[in-house]
């Protein structure tokens, strides 16, 4: 996998990057800009590196370690895609620089992870609690009424898991509208009472290319943006 990219691709991309992290920086100066890079070749990857960017999402484990594998140590993983209990060990044993998994929707994921971490003697890793704000069937993440009774699993009983906050996809439906997505607003509400309970300040994963000014109004602190700086991905 070579890490090279022609100086064309290179200013593409960081250009594409700034621009958002400009718009993410007017909305809110203290959230962070995650650039996912699924389906796209580490010499991208490099290529935002170099300008200094630092947190990059990936979907899929075994692409994650192959690109893990041969890129700089020190950036910074979000592991955003659905979580396979087979896959669970090798995402957690195998990238040292592994800086979060975003999508834990059950106690038994939570637990799996919780548990390979301890057996491989691997320091804490943050965690997010994917909701499923919107209802759709198809989408992952825990119903909101079922949130805390997760949290409480996690912060009490996975020694090994930092609750860091909460993340959630928006419907399409939600994020075209131009009025107040009503996905990431249950979000917030979810994660209020959640603080109250815990009595801890939890962060919040929302939004991507199409709603990530709106997710940032709305209170979001970590964005999620693929296709606005890599380009469109070829559809699996
Ligand atoms: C692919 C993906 C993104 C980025 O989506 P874009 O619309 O390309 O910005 C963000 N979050 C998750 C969970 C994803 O799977």
């Amino acid at each position: 996998m070579s890490l090279e990219y022609t100086s064309e691709r290179g200013v593409e991309l960081v250009s594409n990057a700034n621009k958002i992290a400009q718009r993410v920086k007017e909305l809110n100066d203290k959230a962070r800009l995650v650039c996912v890079s699924k389906f796209k070749p580490a010499s991208d990857i490099k290529a935002l590196y170099d300008a200094g960017y630092r947190h990059f999402g990936e979907n899929y484990v075994q692409e994650l370690l192959e690109k893990a594998k041969v890129l700089p140590k020190d950036i910074q993983w979000h592991f955003i895609g659905g979580l396979q209990t087979n896959k669970t060990k090798d995402l957690a044993k195998n990238i040292d620089n592994l800086y979060a998994v975003e999508t834990i929707d059950t106690e038994k994921k939570a637990r799996k992870l919780n548990d390979v971490r301890a057996q491989c003697g691997k320091p804490i890793i943050n965690v997010y609690i994917q909701v499923n704000t919107s209802g759709e069937e198809q989408k992952s993440g825990i119903a909101p009424e079922e949130c805390l009774q997760l949290a409480k699993i996690i912060v009490n009983e996975c020694p090994k898991l930092n609750l860091e906050g909460l993340m959630t996809i928006g419907s399409i439906v939600q994020s075209i509208s131009s009025d107040e997505n009503q996905d990431f607003k249950t979000l917030v509400e979810v994660s209020k009472k959640l603080e109250a309970e815990l009595g801890r300040k939890l962060e919040l994963s929302m939004g991507m290319s199409n709603d990530f000014e709106e997710a940032l109004r709305q209170g979001s602190s970590s964005v999620r943006v693929g296709s606005n700086i890599f380009g469109s991905r070829p559809t699996k």
